[in-house]
């Protein structure tokens, strides 16, 4: 499950007004990993949210462990990527992969992803996965049809999606996260990439499908605004 929790903003206090121009770029994103997480999954992560806001014809410019001292502009935002499982960071449900604070004066330019929830949600999939090819051997053995329920477990395929999971679960929490700052959107939408949470099932879709997370029409329209003005220009 994912959220934009009401939460008073404690991190990036030290906006100074440094004179420091925004790199070209739609939209940039200034990616914090305080994870050190290894090439692939970086890769993966950038990839997916870039096909993600592609369909806005929102074009990303990524700058990797660095953050300018100055308030960011509308169109830049922060992704900080947290080894943590987010659960010293408010009371209740701990299922929350990503957030992005806010307070009364607006939402706040950073999204915070925490990489151990991403990691507990690939474990429940590979659970579902090892479950789903038992019975399917078993299954192939007796000679008999495989039970419905197994196929909602997991794709046959699963074990070939397991390896870049977490990254695009990663990917998911924070381009949800993303339109919540780009749009300064509190709400949440019935389906697509803004819905208030994400099942399980869902995750299993490959990057270059991504149906279950995809923008909507009015996100779409709302976003272009990015790639149609000039960069660092105000809203
Ligand atoms: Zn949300």
């Amino acid at each position: 499950m994912i959220a934009s929790l009401a939460m008073a903003t404690g991190a990036g206090a030290s906006e100074g007004q440094q004179q420091d121009p925004a790199p070209a770029g739609d939209v940039v994103v200034y990616l914090l990993d305080h994870q050190y997480l290894p090439t692939d999954e970086l890769t993966t992560i950038q990839a997916e949210i870039n096909r993600i806001f592609s369909d806005a014809g929102v074009r990303i410019t990524w700058v990797s462990n660095a953050s300018p001292r100055r308030r960011l502009s509308p169109n830049e935002l922060r992704i900080i990527v947290l080894p943590s499982d987010g659960t010293r960071w408010f009371q209740g449900p701990s299922n929350i992969i990503g957030i992005a604070p806010h307070d009364d004066t607006g939402i706040g330019r950073n999204c915070f992803v925490f990489y151990r929830q991403a990691i507990w949600f690939r474990q429940q999939a590979v659970w579902r996965c090892r479950q789903a090819i038992e019975a399917r051997i078993k299954a192939s053995m007796r000679g008999v049809e495989v039970d419905p329920y197994i196929d909602s477990l997991a794709p046959a395929d699963c074990g070939d999606r397991l390896p870049s999971l977490t990254a695009l679960i990663v990917a998911r929490a924070a381009a949800h996260e993303m339109v919540h700052i780009l749009l300064s959107k509190l709400d949440h939408a019935d389906e697509g990439l803004m819905r208030r949470a994400f099942d399980i099932n869902e995750l299993w879709a490959g990057g270059s499908e991504g149906g279950p997370f995809r923008l909507t029409d009015p996100e779409i329209t709302a976003l272009r605004s990015f790639s149609t003005s000039t960069t660092g220009g105000s809203r």
